[in-house]
């Protein structure tokens, strides 16, 4: 028998991969270094004690949905809720993106919103950041307009360069723009605005608010994301979502996630304090580094090789984010935020490798 032919243009595309190695700091996925509190747990259990699996679970997620509506200050109708932001940019391309559409990112940016795009069969466009890897409005408007996307892909702040993007750029981007605009807010609770702010404002029926459980609410492992937007976009998702894509479980875990709210905020503002000491540590040594809103920190070492400098902070048994290869990324390395013993161990071994 010949080999299984994958589709022709998948053929060029490589899975997802982020190195695992076995190492006492991980620093290299932007998760929360916190695990949830332990109240958590037992309310987890006594939830999903009640769940009668036999039956599948609520297709339209309504009491999730509500809980995040109120979060927001929106209507139901304005969620679409997903096994992580991932599968939610899944289900706005399959909707809004696909064959004989195109997506426009701003590189480098995060490789899964082209990455998503090409396995949908929508079309990949690129434009180019300015200096320091910021957005500027009049820029972003032209390369849209340039473009005219049917999706133009936001990332604020922007994994893995860490800048949170202007409100005005987000608002070119919907002036310039007859398709949709997601802003992707992986991050966004660790930065001073968001997206979300704008949509109080008539006419903005364009923007989709991406978010996620997996870096603030600690819950990678539990794959629960989320998008605000005009409910036109949530039922485009909901055709192209299957049947019960949402277990009672996930579920579940993200309704009682929720009852612990303020104790997530308590851990971003922790996890905030430590980003301005590290990057003040950084900023004493032989790097260049770019401010950050977000849970990580991208810098570069101006004298030593990056993936020299990656090898030898593994050697201490600190793994980062080797982005020195990626286009655009040349030599630079991205560190995620831990707790305050993981980002000491970070900043020791980071002074002896790179020196002052
Ligand atoms: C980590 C990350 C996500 C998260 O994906 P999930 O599927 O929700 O775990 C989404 N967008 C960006 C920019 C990220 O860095």
């Amino acid at each position: 028998m010949s080999e299984p032919r994958l589709r022709d243009d998948l053929s060029a595309l490589e899975g997802y991969h982020s190195a695992q190695v076995d190492v006492e700091v991980r620093l290299n996925t932007n998760e929360s270094p916190f695990t949830m509190p332990p109240g958590f747990a037992a309310a987890l259990e006594a939830r999903i004690g009640a769940i009668e699996l036999n039956r599948y679970p609520d297709r339209s997620a309504s009491a999730l949905r509500s809980r995040l509506a109120g979060l927001h200050g929106v209507s139901p109708s304005e969620i679409f809720v997903a096994n992580g932001s991932n599968e939610v940019l899944q289900s706005i391309l399959l909707a809004f993106g696909g064959p004989g559409r195109s997506a426009l990112v701003f590189e480098p940016t995060y490789a899964l919103h082209s990455h998503i795009a090409r396995v949908t069969g929508t079309d990949v466009l690129v434009a180019e950041r300015g200096p320091d890897f910021a957005l500027i409005a009049s820029e972003v408007a032209a390369a849209v307009a340039d473009a005219a996307p049917d999706v133009v892909f936001l990332c604020s702040p922007n994994n893995p360069t860490g800048g949170v993007d202007d409100l005005e750029v987000v608002e070119a981007a919907i002036e310039a723009s007859a398709g949709l605009v997601v802003v992707d807010e992986a991050y966004g609770q660790f930065a001073a605005h968001s997206a979300l702010d704008l949509r109080r404002q008539p006419g903005l029926e364009q923007l989709v608010v991406v978010r996620t459980f997996s870096k603030t609410w600690a819950l990678a492992g539990a794959r629960v994301g989320y998008l605000v937007a005009h409910p036109a976009v949530v039922s485009g998702c909901e055709v192209v979502a299957l049947p019960y894509h949402l277990s009672a479980l996930t579920q579940a875990a993200g309704e009682v996630a929720l009852d612990f709210s303020d104790e997530m905020e308590r851990k971003v503002g922790l996890l905030i304090e430590q980003r301005g000491r590290v990057e003040a540590a950084l900023r004493e040594l032989d790097v260049d580094v770019w401010p950050s809103s977000a849970n990580f920190i991208l810098f570069r070492p101006r004298r030593r090789e990056g993936h020299q400098v990656w090898q030898d902070l593994v050697e201490r048994s600190v793994l980062v984010r080797d982005c020195s290869s990626w286009d655009r990324l040349d030599g630079c390395l991205r560190v995620t935020i831990g707790t305050e013993e993981e980002n000491q161990r970070f900043i020791e071994a980071v002074r002896e490798v790179v020196g002052k």
